[in-house]
């Protein structure tokens, strides 16, 4: 099989290579190039130092602390999917790496020092896993740790060994695992025992770091397969211990429906769940973390979980501080897990709905009735009941009407244009009486017909203050 880069990439190492220098294509572009994906950033490795290679490529600029040196592309007249990094303002950047080999670690996480490495051997050495551990000449494929057989049988398998590099680097543990379940690959035998012998040195790497990689499992098509493997390898217990605590909780109870113990409902849930947003699918995950702690049987075998979504939501709250979650994401994981309880109940009323909107918010009640579909199928329920249809009608029509002044088409500028006159009583009793008609449904809630309006009533003189 003939293997191609892309334009750019070939005009690169081209460039190098006249200038004397060696230059591969390296890593998992190398590996995604192999496996027919598209491939996210093309990194290169040489024996030009970082100097030599920014005196090649004038644009680029050096950062010293990976050693690293980005060459901007200007993406125009190539093809895009080989760049997507870049937008239209914002150039592709390939990253040049110098040989390094692996220096010592005494932080699980960190070389002491970057040391440069004199060969393609020695960097492809210090590499994660054999398949990230090919290298590409622009004809041939250097494989010195039998990347392309574990390509071939799908499989995970350390470079080395792999007690010693997963205590070197503690994030190539969760890198596995990820890869694994983006890949659809299984983690070799020896590697993954190595996992469960290392799993507590995850706790010396950065919550931001362990973020991204929940991220991109949650992302993946089969992200309960992932948090499963996450279970088994031993790295639940270290990095999620909330999502750990629920299983063997049990929820079977007379008065209960359920079927299966807090955990696997869990896993169950997120399985389910409709959505393809990371955020959703972890709210997922964690929407009855506080059941494990607000746990009660009485006498009669009862059990109750009082409160458990109060408790989840400051469990969940917790969370996204260790791992340094934005604010707009924690939020979000807050409220959904904090509202997921909310009532379908036929008897209530209009209000009790709009309250229901504002306290989810608007922006998030799709994404909430997606984890009541997960929470519902993962507790062996039907996707649905006539209840929650008629729920998501009544949603729907409690919109229509606005909600407050705030929400009318129109404002207060527009009522002073039209008055010709400034701030005052006049402008909030305009708006009242917009609103009135709105909400009676006199008149709907479309920016012409209340400009319309506005007009009509100056010229009635229907306002006076
Ligand atoms: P992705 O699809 O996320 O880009 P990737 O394998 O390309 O996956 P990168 O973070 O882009 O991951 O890293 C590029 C390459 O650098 C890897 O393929 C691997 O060879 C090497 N690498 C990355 N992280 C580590 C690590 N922690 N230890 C050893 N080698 C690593
Ligand atoms: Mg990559």
């Amino acid at each position: 099989m003939k293997f191609e880069l892309p334009k750019q990439a070939k005009e690169l190492m081209a460039k190098m290579k006249k200038a004397g220098f060696e230059c591969y294509a390296v890593g998992g572009c190398v590996r995604d190039m192999m496996l027919g994906k598209e491939t996210k950033d093309w990194d290169f490795t040489t024996n030009a130092t970082p100097e030599a290679i920014q005196s090649l490529f004038p644009d680029s600029f050096y950062d010293n602390k990976f050693g690293t040196v980005g060459i901007p592309f200007d993406v125009k007249g190539s093809e895009k999917s080989t760049f997507a990094k870049a937008t239209a303002d914002k150039p592709a950047i390939y990253e040049v790496t110098t040989y390094r080999s692996e220096g010592s670690y005494s932080d699980y996480r960190h070389p002491d020092k970057i040391v440069f490495g004199d060969s393609l051997e020695e960097d492809l050495d210090r590499r994660d896993f054999t398949i990230n551990a090919l290298a590409f000449d622009g004809t041939k494929i250097i494989d010195k740790h039998n990347g392309i057989s574990d390509l071939v049988k799908k499989l995970i398998r350390a470079v080395g060994n792999p007690e010693k590099r997963f205590s070197e680097d503690a994030l190539r543990m969760l890198r596995a695992v990820r890869l694994s379940v983006q890949l659809m690959f299984s983690i070799e035998k020896k590697t993954l025992a190595a996992i469960g012998i290392n799993s507590s040195l995850i706790n010396k790497i950065s919550g931001e770091r362990i973020r991204d990689e929940l991220i991109k499992i949650l992302s993946s098509r089969k992200p309960a397969m992932g948090i499963m493997l996450l279970k088994e390898s031993g790295l639940l217990k270290e990095i999620l211990p909330e999502v750990e605590k629920c299983f063997g909780i049990e929820q079977q109870s007379p008065k209960r429906h359920h079927i299966y113990d807090v955990g696997t409902h869990l896993m169950k849930s997120l399985e389910m769940c409709p959505s393809e947003d990371p955020i959703v699918r972890l709210a997922t995950l964690l929407h009855d973390v506080g059941k494990a702690v607000t746990f009660k049987k009485t006498a009669e075998g009862v059990i109750t979980f009082y409160n458990h979504e109060i408790v989840g939501a400051s469990i969940v709250k917790n969370f996204t501080q260790r791992f340094h979650f934005s604010k707009k994401d924690s939020q979000r994981l807050i409220l959904l897990v904090h509202y997921h309880q909310f009532t379908v109940d036929a008897r209530q009323t209009d209000s009790a709905v709009r309250r229901f909107i504002r306290n989810v918010g608007i922006e998030n009640v799709a994404d909430i009735l997606d984890l009541r579909v997960g929470d519902r199928l993962g507790g062996g329920a039907r996707e649905t009941s006539w209840r929650l249809e008629l729920f998501k009608k009544r949603l729907i029509e409690v919109q229509k009407q606005p909600f407050s002044v705030a929400d009318l088409k129109a404002d207060g500028h527009d009522v002073m244009k039209i008055y010709k006159t400034g701030p005052g009583p006049l402008v909030g009793a305009v708006l009242n009486m917009l609103f009135e008609d709105v909400v009676s449904g006199k008149l709907p809630n479309e920016k012409e017909v209340l400009l319309k309006r506005i007009k009509d009533l100056k010229k009635e003189s229907k306002i006076s203050v």
